[in-house]
């Protein structure tokens, strides 16, 4: 299943990570693949190369989680640490910023968690409420966080808060590197029905004092470093939902060819085979997507990748969860089983369709920004 319209370094890119994939496996130890991973260069294929990194794109970067996803063993943080965290700070950290942590973000010595989603705000980001005041040459950030990944794994977290505008009196956005044991931030695990090897955690931010140098880049381009994270993600999170709806439609194929209860395969009824033949023509076309938003995205071109990177999302998020659901029926009564692994991934492959941004945002982004349509909210 792989695209043929790839030139040949990206496929021997995706080659060897499934290679890597396949040797860890729906059993993988998070942290072992996490490690190796970073040795072989994958984990910073995106990042500069004066900083260790590979010198590519969000392209390179997605080849790397579609192949581990498809291999059964996705690295959430990949969405996260190199592709947010490592795209801003590349984008617009300071000298010292980018030194600090480019490297390490490469390797996979050091991970960037990313926190914006707040409890009473939600889809509406714009709502958030988490702020940053001056205190001599430091800062103050205070304000709560829920659904963040990763943040017992991570060496710090990327926080989205907001700075008075001192002409206007407005809150605007800044991103801030929180440490993960600053004093006075506080991190309780969410009880998720996920099972999955990163764990989500809501944050509290009780007066953490943070000096000058842990706001990144400029104060005034805040919305503009977010967005610069924020499409990277979302191409992230279709790679992640695509490797995963791969995964489990192989495992569905393989079962299909074989289990035999009448006297041919169930594979040759066609009430098990076109489901699954279509499950395959939604993630190939997701991936197209996933592609051209990532190629505008590298390209330099965020005002396009920005639509085309919600709408792979979308397909991907749709074209993972209906995989994963034929996938688990393919296998009747084994498809519940802990054996065969697949019931996990019904809650797994819902979070695409939620996270980072829900199905419905996109349609209403779709709606209003592509279609021209009113607002309803
Ligand atoms: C496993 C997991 C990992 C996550 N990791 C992170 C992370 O690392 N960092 C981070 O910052 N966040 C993270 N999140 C949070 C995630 O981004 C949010 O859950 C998501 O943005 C939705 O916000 P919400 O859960 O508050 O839902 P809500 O905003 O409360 O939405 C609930 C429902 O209402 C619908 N809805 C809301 N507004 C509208 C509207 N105007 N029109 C139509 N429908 C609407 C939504 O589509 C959704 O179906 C994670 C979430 C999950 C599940």
């Amino acid at each position: 299943m792989t695209p043929t319209i790839e030139p040949e370094e990206h496929k021997a890119l995706r080659s060897a990570v499934a290679t890597l994939g396949k040797r860890h496996g729906r059993n993988y130890n998070r942290e072992d693949l996490w490690t190796e991973a970073g040795k072989l260069g994958y984990l910073g294929v995106n990042l500069p190369e004066e900083y260790g990194g590979g010198g590519g794109g969000i392209t390179e970067l997605s080849i790397v989680l579609e192949e581990l996803g498809a291999a059964g063993c996705p690295l959430l943080m990949l969405v996260v640490s190199p592709a947010i965290c490592g795209t801003v700070i590349a984008r617009f950290g300071t000298d010292a910023q980018k030194r600090e942590w480019l490297p390490p973000l490469a390797e996979g010595t050091r991970t960037m968690a990313f926190g914006i989603t707040e409890p009473d705000a939600g889809s509406n980001s714009h709502r958030i409420t988490t702020t940053a005041r001056k205190d001599g040459p430091d800062w103050l950030l205070t304000g709560r966080k829920v659904f963040i990944s990763g943040v017992d794994i991570a060496d710090a977290t990327l926080i989205v808060g907001r700075t008075e505008d001192a002409r206007t009196g407005r809150l605007k956005p800044c991103l801030f590197i929180v440490p993960r044991d600053a004093p006075g931030f506080t991190r309780r695990p969410i009880d998720m029905e996920l099972n999955a090897a990163e764990k989500q955690f809501e944050l509290v931010l009780d007066d953490v004092r943070l000096p000058a140098d842990a706001l990144v880049g400029d104060e005034d381009a805040g919305l503009l470093q977010l967005f610069a994270g924020l499409n990277p993600e979302r191409i992230m999170t279709a790679a992640f939902a695509i490797g995963m709806g791969r995964y489990a439609l192989a495992q569905a194929i393989a079962y299909a060819r074989d289990r035999t209860v009448w006297n041919t395969p169930i594979g040759a009824h066609q009430a098990i085979a076109h489901p699954l033949a279509q499950a395959h023509i939604d993630l190939e076309l997701a991936r197209l997507m996933m592609q051209k938003a990532a190629h505008l995205y590298d390209a330099g071109d965020d005002v396009g990748a920005g639509e085309a990177a919600n709408m792979a999302k979308y397909a991907a998020g749709e074209a993972c969860v209906k995989a994963v659901d034929q996938a688990v029926h393919t296998l009747g009564g084994n498809g519940l089983t802990r054996e065969f692994g697949l019931a996990s991934l019904i809650t797994a492959a819902r979070v695409a369709r939620i996270a980072p941004v829900s199905r419905e945002m996109i349609l209403n982004y779709v709606s209003h920004q592509t279609l021209g349509l009113p607002k309803s909210y």
